[in-house]
């Protein structure tokens, strides 16, 4: 009943983890109703641990399951006709179609690859985890989503869409533009370049070879959009969207359906999932946005960008999975909370245990946990001295020390932690 290693977990194939199963959700379309949210975190809470993440790239995780309460779940969400995504991860960015900013709206070309790769039966061929970003350019940055092949709307050439293949928009291989009318074409045809070099094969593996046809292209240079998905975004109809983070990408489901009570009460008919833990309203007016904004800061949701928060990815930890050696997000809280001038500029890391849950790009600090409590390590810490685990309690004073020493060279660089999605 569990996802075997390498696949995704979703409502009918949930993924073991150190608190029992794990399914991950995304909506059909572009978000869910706020009675569709709700009836979410009732069945997390009726049939998991009532716990609820938003991921680094904007799914829904429940938490806690059994075999039974998961199988319970499924039955569940279906007879409430929830809308689910299917088949291969399209993602176009939480504010696609309906923001000002946007150069050009991705919604339809995302429409139109889904039903190809349909209709080319590709999706079987692939591996569980091939996505595509389709970005339009929007406010909000998809950047640092990972994608196996990537189009990104051209500025310059209106119509036209930039084309990479594996890796984020920094690190993946960029190849020529190509109009509207044949992206679907030049999408279908690397797809069944990554299909060819077997099951498992991702675009990052994509060597010369596969891409006879494609002309590289040395790589374009984005705008600079934000990269944290809180705070105000105008719309293409003059209203607005308003937009929150989760603590850690957790919230607790009557805190969920309290939040879906709000938004509904503020007229909004769609809350969104965000790319970088988040919940997006749109359609709403400046003072609905004031009402809604307070609402969600009262329930404990990020309503301030420069939250320090925002740098820590931090793992379930304890007491939520039992690999874990502390609790990694009360850490994370009680860094941000006594010490936010250690993270300025800096992401930090924080795993219960070796296994490196949620891990961001190249961190400027890791916590990790250990027999005896954790380690404290400059920068990811794979290359780290061997240094002696600390107790919990103690991890705060051992975060200053490195930040005195081996971290006071460095030159820190505001980035937005991107974890790997768990
Ligand atoms: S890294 Fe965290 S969530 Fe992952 S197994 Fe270890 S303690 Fe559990």
């Amino acid at each position: 009943m569990s996802t075997p290693r390498g696949a995704c977990p979703t409502l009918h194939e949930p993924m073991l983890t150190g608190d029992g199963l794990l399914v991950r959700l995304s909506p059909a379309g572009t978000g869910w109703r706020p009675a569709e949210l709700s009836v979410l975190a009732e069945a997390a809470a009726r049939f998991g641990s009532g716990m609820l993440e938003v991921t680094s790239r904007g799914n829904l995780q429940i938490r806690g399951l059994t075999s039974d309460s998961a199988a319970e779940l499924a039955v569940d969400v279906e007879a409430a006709s929830i809308p689910l995504r299917t088949g291969l991860a399209i993602d176009t960015g939480p504010l696609a179609g309906i923001d000002a900013d946007e150069i050009a709206d991705p919604l339809p070309l995302a429409r139109d690859l889904k039903q190809a790769v349909e209709a080319a039966g590709l999706f079987a061929r692939l591996a569980p985890k091939t996505s595509i970003v389709i970005d339009g350019g929007g406010a909000l940055s998809m950047d640092d989503i990972i994608a196996d092949v990537r189009l990104t709307a051209d500025s310059e050439r209106r119509g036209d869409w930039h084309v990479a293949v594996g890796g984020t928009a920094r690190t993946a291989r960029p190849l020529e533009s190509v109009a509207e009318a044949d992206a679907v074409s030049t999408v279908l045809a690397l797809l069944e370049a990554i299909a060819a070099n077997g099951k498992y094969a991702r675009g990052r593996d994509l060597r010369d070879a596969d891409l006879v046809g494609f002309v590289p292209k040395t790589p374009f240079v984005a705008t600079a959009r934000a990269s944290t998905p809180v705070g105000r975004f105008p719309l293409n109809d003059a209203r607005l969207a308003t937009s929150f983070a989760l603590p850690f990408g957790q919230v607790d489901a009557d805190t969920l359906a309290a939040f879906c009570a709000a938004v509904a009460e503020s007229g909004a008919a769609e809350i969104r999932l965000a790319p970088g833990r988040g919940l997006i309203v749109p359609g709403l007016d400046m003072a609905a946005c004031s009402a809604l904004e307070s609402k969600a800061a009262a329930l404990g949701f990020i309503t301030d960008s420069d939250d320090p928060r925002l740098v820590i990815a931090a793992c379930a930890g304890a007491p939520f999975c039992a690999s874990a050696h502390f609790a990694t997000r009360a850490l994370g809280a009680e860094i941000a909370r006594a010490a936010p001038e250690l993270l300025a500029g800096r992401t930090l890391h924080i795993s219960g245990c070796a296994k490196r849950c949620a891990e961001p790009p190249a961190p400027d600090l890791t916590i990790l946990g250990a027999d005896g409590g954790c380690l404290v390590l400059p920068g990811d810490g794979r290359t780290a001295r061997p240094t002696n685990p600390v107790a919990p309690e103690e991890a705060l004073a051992a975060v200053r020390r490195l930040a005195d020493t081996e971290l006071a060279h460095e030159e820190p660089a505001a980035r937005n932690p991107q974890p790997a999605e768990i």
